[in-house]
């Protein structure tokens, strides 16, 4: 079994995805081919955003929005402490400081009602993250955004394809920034990203941005970077998109089995009903993680932890908070573990999962059976 499995997923759709390479090989755009506007323009669509500009990884995404917006040295930007550390880091690289705001134990994510007690006359962006393929609380935290005049940039590495009170993650806030990663839940086979917006201004700055704040050949209007997203990377994503609908739909099949038998047993992450979920995780929440890990793994199950160590207790990030400014990210951070997902998990792999996590916890595991009658 594996933890995600791409190797499936190239089987299943290799027809399109080889057709896709083997057209750029023809054409040999290889820089800004016309499968990166191609790209551009169903992403744009899907969410519902005005722009959709590709970037080099989500990563890139992360600095090329906070570039754009003009953050730099003495700025500070609000976040969680819960994430991939690409999200403080991108905050770092520009000299700017990361302030890091608790999450909502129920969903992992920023919990609003921290955020504003952080706010500074420093103060530049707040920047959540939509953990595990859910959006975080965007209501709440643009309410707060515009009360204080700021940007909001939904870091949504995790959440392409989810959607919030009937809108597009990446299209929630001032800007989105997605990653294309292999691992994420819309991936490609090396790095690749996307920044969204439905302000022209930020769109044209980004752009320039991603080829070194180039407006045109050879003027460098702005300090930008190398931040282009090859034209083989869009064409795998192109030929990905054809199934995405339909793999979130298997991501939440496997979901509601993972959900028929753990839940009630454990502890699982929250889902509001206003938002659907693409699970790039499904994370559940124990009291004795690393006991439950150990046996599953000798059980040859795979497992993540995300994230192990909260984003202000790493070591090149302490100094910009205290070691108690996230109390609940901090505790999150020592029960949470993801358990194997993706499109192409067998129900029997389900199974096996939940069962042997169920016999470690000592819960009572049902019959193959009853699984089938609770999912049907
Ligand atoms: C994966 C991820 C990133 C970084 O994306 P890359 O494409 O790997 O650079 C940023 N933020 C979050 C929350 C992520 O999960």
């Amino acid at each position: 079994m594996e933890f995600i499995d791409l190797k499936a997923q190239y089987q299943a759709a290799r027809a399109s995805i080889d057709a896709r390479i083997h057209a750029v090989l023809e054409h040999g755009q290889y820089i800004m081919g016309p499968e990166v506007a191609e790209l551009e323009g169903q992403l744009a669509a899907r969410t519902g955003a005005r722009h959709c500009i590709t970037v080099a990884s989500g990563t890139e995404a992360l600095l090329i929005a906070l570039m754009a917006l003009g953050i730099g040295r003495g700025d500070e930007v609000i976040t969680t402490p819960f994430s991939f550390i690409a999200t403080a880091e991108a905050i770092v690289l520009l000299g700017a400081t990361p302030v890091f705001a608790d999450i909502d134990p129920a969903t992992c994510n920023i919990d609003p009602a921290c955020i504003e007690e952080k706010i500074s006359s420093r103060t530049r962006a707040i920047m959540p993250v939509s953990l595990y393929g859910q959006c975080a609380d965007m209501e709440g935290i643009n309410a707060i955004a515009s009360r204080h005049g700021l940007p909001v940039i939904e870091d949504a590495a995790q959440s392409f394809g989810a959607t919030y009170q009937g809108k597009s993650s990446c299209n929630l806030s001032t800007i989105g920034c997605t990653s294309f990663f292999p691992s994420k839940p819309l991936g490609c086979y090396g790095d690749g990203g996307a920044v969204f917006t439905n302000d022209d201004h930020l769109a044209g700055a980004m752009r320039e941005i991603r080829v070194h704040g180039q407006s045109r050949r050879y003027v460098h209007t702005r300090i930008g970077v190398g931040g282009r997203m090859d034209t083989l990377q869009c064409a795998v994503v192109l030929a990905k998109l054809e199934r995405f609908d339909w793999e979130l739909k298997q991501r939440q099949r496997v979901a509601a089995s993972y959900d028929a038998l753990l839940s009630g047993k454990l502890g699982l992450v929250a889902r509001p009903r206003d938002r659907t979920n693409v699970f790039a995780q499904y994370t559940v929440v124990l009291e004795q993680r690393e006991r439950i890990d150990a046996a599953l793994r000798a059980a040859a199950i795979p497992t993540a932890v995300h994230y192990p160590v909260p984003m202000h207790l790493q070591p090149a990030y302490m100094r910009w908070s205290s070691p108690d400014a996230a109390p609940v990210a901090l505790a999150m951070s020592g029960k949470v573990l993801s358990l194997p997902m993706g499109p192409y998990l067998s129900d029997a792999d389900v199974f096996e999962v939940a069962s042997t996590l169920l016999h470690t916890l000592g819960e009572t595991v049902p019959a193959r059976c009853e699984l089938s009658a609770a999912a049907t």
